[in-house]
């Protein structure tokens, strides 16, 4: 352990620091009984405030920025040195918990404030960001306040609505922001080295293992589908059993299928049928039509696509056997997003300083990660959380687990900022 790394019991003030800072956060809401905060709101303005104030008492400058993150720097010791940047989000679904996304951007200011109390610098700068928008709750469109850094906003995103109709540039007016100057957010490549996100699991891994952190191998690709088997509505009476051409029961036969598979086919890939109707739908006739929904997610690309392949070939040959057709229709695609081995590596070797090994683990929930890493080398550390509950006012983590991130987050961050290739 070096000089100025952080003790465990630096590390418990912090933690119970970033427990009362979250507890502060969950109270901006525009509904005082269910957290929610979404972008652009009075909620978002005020947050941005509070957190805008602790990352001056930890030592940084502070700027929104056009698109509405609120941003804080801590210089290093080359001037214009460019920064590692760390952070996550700070809206929320409807009715949601208190550490998602915002445990991230807490635990960062600890982080820097750790450095400032030591007085210590780095090669490189440190950043932290508290994004605008990650959630997609307000406007249906995701990752608003890390693409807007990336410079990635499509046009037509101005023009978006959200319930009461009102669109995204007429928010961005009324929240104090000029929609002409969104491209001041977006950060030239040579500004940041690299994004470290802290995040809670939102999934039941690291519990089932034990252990409080793990480091994160790459946020899931995704694919959706609609799904549709036809056959022929019959009579539930008269149609004999071998003359049937039973769209439901091919669907069923499908999801086992499915099920199966996945299940064999390992490497942390997971399919899920999560809708399914079927027509006429009435208790005394052959189903004519089922039609589903096909959802798979995986770390890695390859290996996701040659899932699908084999899923819908399935579907097929199902289809044949039974007299019905079968058609699919993509209507969702994300990439996979490959977290850098190299910060891996610095998160591992500090996870297991701090609590003995260092397991890896894929993300299956979407981060703000993914939209950095079409410029910067990204790589995220996961807390454990209570029962994997996410998204939920349950959502729940121990100051004792928050104290251990707060050590390895720190120790990584200080190492990459040390260390990092792109350093000058
Ligand atoms: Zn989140």
């Amino acid at each position: 352990m070096s000089a100025a790394a952080m003790t465990p019991d630096q590390a418990r003030a912090a933690a119970e620091r970033v427990m009362a800072h979250c507890d502060e956060l969950a109270a901006l809401s525009e509904t005082p009984d269910a957290l929610t905060r979404v972008y652009l709101s009075p909620e978002h303005q005020r947050a941005n405030a509070l957190t805008g104030d602790w990352m001056r008492e930890a030592g940084m400058t502070v700027w929104q920025d056009s698109v509405g993150n609120i941003c804080g720097r801590y210089e290093g010791t080359t001037p214009d040195a460019p920064a590692l940047l760390l952070g996550s989000h700070l809206d929320t679904v409807r009715d949601a918990g208190r550490y998602d996304g915002m445990l991230g951007v807490l635990t960062a200011i600890e982080t820097v404030r750790h450095l400032h109390q030591q007085n210590r610098r780095l090669p490189l700068a440190v950043e932290v960001v508290g994004f605008g928008d990650e959630e997609g709750t307000r406007f249906g469109i995701t990752l608003l306040g890390s693409r807007g850094l990336a410079g990635t906003w499509p046009g037509e995103w101005l023009e978006k609505e959200d319930e009461q109709g009102t669109r995204v540039v007429d928010a961005l007016r009324d929240f104090g922001l000029d929609p002409h100057r969104l491209s001041d957010a977006a950060r030239p490549l040579g500004e940041i080295a690299a994004y470290l996100e802290l995040h809670i699991e939102q999934g039941p891994c690291l519990e089932q293992a034990d252990l409080a952190l793990g480091v994160v191998t790459a946020i899931n690709g995704a694919r959706r589908l609609n799904c549709t088997f036809t056959g022929q509505a019959g009579h539930a009476g008269t149609v004999p059993m071998g003359q049937r051409r039973d769209a439901l029961a091919g669907a069923a036969e499908w999801m086992t299928e499915i099920e199966r598979t996945t299940r064999a086919a390992g490497q942390d890939r997971v399919a899920t049928v999560g809708a399914l109707q079927c027509k006429p739908g009435a208790v005394n006739v052959i189903p004519g039509q089922a039609r589903l929904s096909l959802d798979i997610r995986g770390p890695e690309e390859e290996p996701l696509e040659a899932l699908l392949e084999d899923l819908l070939a399935r579907a097929h040959a199902i289809a044949e056997r039974r007299g019905l057709t079968f058609d699919a229709d993509e209507f969702y695609r994300i990439a996979a997003t490959a977290c850098d081995t190299s910060l891996q590596q610095h998160l591992a070797n500090a996870v297991t300083d701090v609590q003995g090994s260092a397991p890896h683990l894929p993300s299956g929930a979407g981060h703000d990660a993914i939209a950095l890493a079409d410029h910067w080398p990204v790589a995220m550390l996961f807390v454990r959380c209570k029962g994997g509950i996410s998204h939920h006012p349950a959502e729940s983590v121990t100051t004792e687990d928050v104290a251990q991130a707060i050590r390895a987050y720190t120790q990584a961050a200080t190492d990459v900022a040390t260390h990092s290739p792109r350093s000058p």
